[in-house]
């Protein structure tokens, strides 16, 4: 199923995967918030797309 996380920036990051997800939502936490961002806190942000 796929799921967005949606940044407080007010960047939506969607994918078609969890490990798609994490991964894209670790190189924006990077590259825009110079954040490490954790597999859980990932999967905490994201929601199911419909
Ligand atoms: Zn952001």
């Amino acid at each position: 199923m796929a799921k967005a996380v949606n940044c407080p920036c007010g960047e939506v990051i969607k994918a078609d995967t969890d490990d798609e997800l994490v991964r894209l939502v670790q190189t924006h936490g990077k590259d825009v918030h110079q954040q490490e961002v954790s597999r859980e806190d990932a999967m905490a942000m994201a929601q199911p797309v419909e």
